[in-house]
């Protein structure tokens, strides 16, 4: 619509929540849908952490928070940072957000300006290129390999710098590829770095506990990059939290203070009473949330094994994170049931009203030749939805 921004008329809608959208009105329809499309843990929410915000509504909590979060959260988020990352951080250093999307909305507003270049390893996050874009920066993608299980090398990193660039997003554990930096594969990438000091890294840190394979690196660890990255992390993946819409970001303090500036002009805050729930979640220690992650593990298992055999179906194995992400290129200029797929798009759309299973495009991702499965679903869904995709696939 004309009359509206061109801001908003730029920008790409949210390609996991519309794939969400489209199961849910199939669903109204009356077809029986199985979602893998979301990246939503179909846990509930932790016992512990309920009591906590029951207590929090019980106890009068009502009023607006400081713009940055309680006192006493930051003090459990410091506390957290230090005990599973080995970070140190002041208060002064830590916003807490309405979700980690606004922790990274903030930082693309007060960093970037028009023209700035955003390295973006590919596969990334959906919302990185369009947040970056909407606050003037320019996406510029460093496409990765199934081969070299979706992560970039220092070669790729240090080719893809210009003197534009001022910003590096990724994350790890990665929504979308399940892949893990090492912390000999974030050293040599942050070798390149430490040779161009005005990059800002925002390391996306939300699935640090979802790792399968051993312990969480985070950039901001190595004592030569801290004064340059910022940590983004959040409640809604380990913890079930998705509704809750908490946030925060561990990161210089200028950066911060800017981002709580943002902030009092946008949303005042986040949510009191999640806030108090957040308390009580990060305080306890990462193994009250291991049943969770245990069985996501079980379930990685599962979906390998049975994509494993459905022919054109090429994965790598994720170590963290929820999801896998085949590329399914060998579908590409074929015809199934009288569709022609081209596009992972056309694949993605094809399980959807052929399989009744959701799935979400690759080009969402900035990979056009996959799609994203998520496996946080029950292993009755899981096993029914590969089953129908594969007989939607095998002619
Ligand atoms: N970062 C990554 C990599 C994610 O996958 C997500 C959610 O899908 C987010 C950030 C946003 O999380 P939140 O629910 O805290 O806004």
């Amino acid at each position: 619509n004309p009359k509206l921004s061109n801001r908003i008329n730029k920008m790409a809608t949210s390609a996991t929540l519309a794939m969400a959208a489209k199961a849910r009105e199939l669903r109204e329809e009356g077809k029986d849908i199985i979602g893998l499309s979301l990246g939503e843990p179909d846990f509930t929410i932790p016992e512990f952490v309920k009591k906590a915000a029951i207590e929090a509504v019980n106890n009068d909590f009502h009023s607006y928070t400081p713009v940055d979060g309680y006192g006493d959260l930051k003090q459990a988020i410091i506390t957290k940072f230090n005990r599973d990352n080995g970070l140190t951080y002041k208060p002064s250093q830590i916003v807490v957000s309405t979700g980690a999307k606004q922790s990274l909305y903030n930082l693309a507003q007060v960093l970037l300006n028009e023209g700035d270049e955003v390295l973006l390893p590919a596969p990334y996050w959906v919302s990185y290129s369009d947040i970056s874009k909407v606050a003037g920066g320019v996406p510029k993608e460093i496409r990765t390999s199934i081969e070299n299980d979706f992560k970039i090398t220092a070669e790729e990193l240090k080719a893809a710098i210009t003197p534009k660039t001022k910003m590096i997003i990724y994350s790890s554990p990665c929504n979308p590829s399940g892949s893990v930096y090492s912390k000999k594969e974030l050293r040599s990438l942050a070798d390149v770095l430490v040779n161009y000091p005005d990059i800002i890294v925002v390391s996306d840190e939300i699935y640090e506990h979802i790792n399968f394979t051993g312990k969480h690196v985070s950039m901001a660890s190595f004592e030569d990059m801290y004064d340059r990255t910022v940590v983004v992390n959040g409640v809604s993946k380990a913890y079930s939290m998705t509704g809750w819409r908490i946030g925060y970001i561990g990161a210089p303090e200028w950066i911060a203070r800017a981002c709580n500036k943002m902030q009092g002009q946008v949303t005042s805050g986040a949510n009191c009473i999640a806030q108090q729930a957040t308390i009580t979640a990060l305080s306890n220690p990462p193994s009250k949330i291991q049943y969770m992650i245990d069985a996501f593990k079980n379930r990685r298992k599962l979906i390998l094994g049975l994509l494993s055999d459905i022919e054109g179906f090429k994965t790598n194995e994720p170590e963290g994170a929820f999801y896998v992400f085949p590329d399914i290129s060998f579908f590409f200029g074929k015809t199934l049931r009288g569709k022609h797929i081209n596009t992972a798009s056309d694949f993605s759309l094809y399980l959807l009203e052929e399989a009744n299973v959701a799935t979400v495009t690759g080009e969402a991702f900035g990979d056009p030749n996959c799609i994203r499965i998520s496996y946080a679903a029950s292993e009755d869904n899981i096993k029914e939805a590969i089953q129908r995709i594969k007989k939607a696939v095998s002619n």
